[in-house]
């Protein structure tokens, strides 16, 4: 049976969700007058932490952090079970005011309606430290240390500051934080029944469908390589075409291939090649050596492996047959994430009680639900943003939505509790 939704003052949701996204748009919370930036201890996001610690103290909830500096809060002891609704606030280096921050300012919504209408239910929430890599170049970086995806080489030596070159290690130490403990921050999903995380879409499709939610079943998985070329750097004028060792034919060839595979592959893969470098990158020059990455996605494994491998033989042939030689390099690999089937259920449940349109739908970017994952059992809602726009200073989305993704949210984590 479902559980009747609380009855839910949506305007007034939609307004304290604006209001804490454009008081999280002000200068004191960004290191940029023109766009959202702010990353892992600087004193931007200590003062966005600290703006929700301070909301969410003032409903009840006890605030901690994992031993590098994610946020933790909970309305219930340690060791009593709690259902867990969170994002991120960090933001990439040109962002703008919802990627992220929605998510954590709509659980924070969750939270206020949770105490107002008396529910009570146990709730943790949880801001994962950077999503975005803007700080260190890591994705997810504070999820991949929860879920122990990450050594603590890299976290000592490896992963360094985009600003100064310093370690992650020295950053979050000097910030305060236990960087030795880290493999403990798995522990902040021990009581966990659940997880529930709101995002922006960044794509088109709610926006253009109609719809004003979605419900995801899946996140890509993914991977990222490098190719290069090696050929040989000539002069452009004085060397004949049947002299040359060019890479720059071959690299577009090999363009043109990972299209021609994302498409083969079908599901919904994708493929794009996002960086190419040609060197020495003079107009005059033939160039001597390129450098391609590769970016496929889906949420059927085969299908984006395929095209990775499919790639990491082409380029090969593409190469032999120009006397160029070629290399691949896998820089990182994710696994699909599906759903909580229990989970996506509840929520279509109580996306369908509001009689408000909402679709089910895979997610092709990567989110710290992801890791999350692993240990509980998870889902995602998604709200429009405008045009499909993301990371992008002009980034717009309705908070009107987001309160609408809060009371749909909050229905289901009780329905779950009674089921
Ligand atoms: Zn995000």
């Amino acid at each position: 049976m479902a559980t009747p939704t609380p009855t839910i003052d949506r305007a007034r949701s939609a307004e304290r969700i604006e209001r804490d996204i454009e008081t999280l748009a002000g200068p004191e919370y960004t290191r940029s007058d023109e766009a959202i930036r702010r990353y892992a201890y600087t004193p931007e996001y200590r003062a966005t932490l600290d703006y929700f610690v301070r909301e969410l103290e003032a409903i009840g909830f006890e605030v901690s952090y994992d031993p590098v500096g994610t946020l933790v809060a909970r309305n219930r002891p340690p060791g009593e079970q709690v259902f867990g609704v969170g994002s991120h606030c960090d933001s990439n280096r040109n962002g703008g005011k919802y990627d992220g921050t929605m998510g954590v300012v709509t659980a924070l919504e969750v939270c206020r309606l949770n105490a107002e209408l008396g529910l009570d239910l146990p709730l943790q929430i949880i801001s994962f430290l950077e999503e975005e890599g803007s700080g260190f170049g890591q994705m997810l970086l504070g999820s991949r240390i929860v879920a122990r995806r990450v050594t603590e080489e890299e976290l000592r030596e490896e992963f360094r500051a985009i600003d100064d070159g310093r370690s992650f290690w020295e950053h979050a130490e000097e910030a305060g934080y236990q960087p030795a403990r880290w493999r403990e921050a798995v522990h902040i999903l021990d009581d966990l029944t659940g997880w529930i995380e709101l995002h922006i879409e960044q794509a088109r499709v709610l926006q253009d469908t109609g719809n004003r939610l979605g419900v995801v079943t899946a996140i890509a998985g993914y991977i990222h390589a490098d190719v290069f070329l090696e050929g040989r750097a000539d002069h452009a004028g004085a060397t004949p075409m049947d002299f040359r060792l060019d890479v720059a034919p071959a690299a577009a060839r090999v363009v043109l291939e990972v299209e021609r595979l994302a498409r083969e592959a079908g599901d919904g893969t994708v493929g794009t090649v996002g960086e190419i470098e040609l060197r020495p990158g003079i107009i005059n020059v033939v160039p001597g050596r390129a450098r391609l990455s590769l970016d496929t996605r889906g949420v059927v494994e085969d299908g984006f492996h395929a095209v990775a491998r499919g790639i990491e033989s082409f380029v090969q042939e593409a190469a032999g047959e120009r006397g160029l030689t070629a290399s691949y390099q896998q820089r990182q690999t994710l696994p699909v994430t599906h759903m909580d089937e229990r989970l996506v259920a509840a929520l279509e449940e109580a996306a369908a009680a509001t009689g408000e349109p909402f679709m089910l739908m895979p997610s092709g970017a990567a989110h710290d639900t992801m890791s999350v994952a692993q240990h509980v059992p998870t889902a995602m809602v998604f709200v429009p943003c405008r045009d499909g726009i993301s990371h992008a200073p002009d980034e717009e989305a309705d908070p009107a939505d987001a309160a609408l993704g809060a009371e749909v949210i909050l229905a289901a984590i009780a329905s779950l509790r009674e089921g």
